[in-house]
């Protein structure tokens, strides 16, 4: 499916509740998110309101505050900030706890409804988090959402791992290559890093990656050689593509699968979830205070976004890029 999104003049959005902000984008990351919106997978896997096109996309975005509504006290009009993709209430027991992407009353701008694909857009107070000083909205948009996404899987594998042991990062894109920088600040692991294209090989070797891969048809044998007898943790930032039928079978006994990518169905024999001892699951975006976790490694120059720059007015050019792989990184665009 080729879909053209069109530029359209709108009215910028207002606030209409005392919580609210208008932020004026700096910058908003392409996700494959927004490819799968397009494709109209989120209309198979979910129920999302308004999930069909036409409305802005754009959920990982940083700008500067414009406006406030009149109970907003943390971010004044002019600030610097990143925005968490997820507008939680703040409320509810899920919020209460801290599970920020299970919010009961959650919104996710960008996903349903308007983004950042655009000059202006409108979130909420508690979504918003103050840019470090030597931080501009263009360096960490992304962040807003890829950052998080393999901050979170990058956190939880390396609470399943020891020095010596491997975390296998499959696909090198705007997510994986922010989980190889996050592996190698959070634990002593080694880093095997899978990508097919040449570029995001080499990248992941710029950032540390103990070994580099390009996923033929040997992986399995290879890993299984370099681990002796497999990876601990694999994180699938694929889903998809064959590669959700290839990644489990990358693990050693007890290890445990990631799975951040989708758009493909995983089918695993349950004996060898018995035999083998392995743990399947999936990890969604990030909480707020991941985020700021996150921001805090990169303002100490510890986790860095690598993106390509495209101004709105060619978003459709940015979108070729992104499914030809022409970019590493993330593409940013810029409005
Ligand atoms: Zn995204
Ligand atoms: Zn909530």
């Amino acid at each position: 499916m080729n879909v053209q999104l069109s530029i359209e003049d709108v009215a910028p959005p207002t606030i209409n509740a005392a919580d609210e902000v208008v932020v004026k984008v700096g910058a908003a990351g392409l996700c494959r998110t927004d490819l799968h919106i397009i494709e109209g997978v989120w209309k198979d896997i979910m129920d999302v309101e308004g999930s069909l096109l036409p409305y802005i996309m754009g959920h990982e975005n940083a700008g500067w505050v414009e406006d406030v509504g009149s109970n907003v006290k943390s971010v004044k009009p002019g600030d610097a900030v990143i925005v968490h993709p997820h507008r939680s209430c703040g409320i509810c027991l899920n919020c209460r706890y801290g599970h920020d992407m299970y919010c009961d009353h959650g919104q996710f701008p960008g996903l349903g409804l308007d983004g950042g694909f655009a000059e202006y857009f409108l979130t909420n107070e508690s979504s918003l988090i103050k840019l470090n000083t030597n931080v501009t909205p263009l360096d960490v948009a992304p962040m807003a959402d890829a950052g998080i996404t393999a901050y979170r899987a990058a956190k939880r594998a390396a609470g399943l791992v020891y020095p010596g042991a491997y975390v296998t990062v499959l696909g090198v894109g705007g997510l994986g290559h922010i989980a190889i920088q996050c592996l190698k600040h959070l634990c002593g692991a080694r880093v095997i890093a899978v990508d097919r294209e040449p570029g995001a090989q080499a990248l992941a070797r710029d950032l540390g990656a103990d070994v580099v891969l390009d996923g033929g048809p040997d992986l399995i044998e290879q890993i299984k050689d370099i681990t002796s007898g497999g990876s601990q943790v694999v994180i699938d930032f694929v889903g998809e593509l064959g590669v959700e039928n290839i990644c489990w079978k990358l693990l050693r006994q007890g290890g445990e699968l990631i799975v951040v990518g989708y758009g493909g169905q995983i089918e695993v024999p349950t004996v060898e979830l018995v035999v083998n001892e392995i743990k399947i699951g999936g990890s969604l975006v990030g909480d707020y205070t991941e985020l700021v976790e996150l921001m805090e490694l990169n303002a100490d120059g510890l986790v860095k976004m690598h993106y390509t720059e495209y101004s709105l007015d060619n978003i459709n050019t940015a979108i070729d890029d992104f499914k030809n792989r022409k970019f590493t990184g993330r593409g940013v665009i810029v409005p």
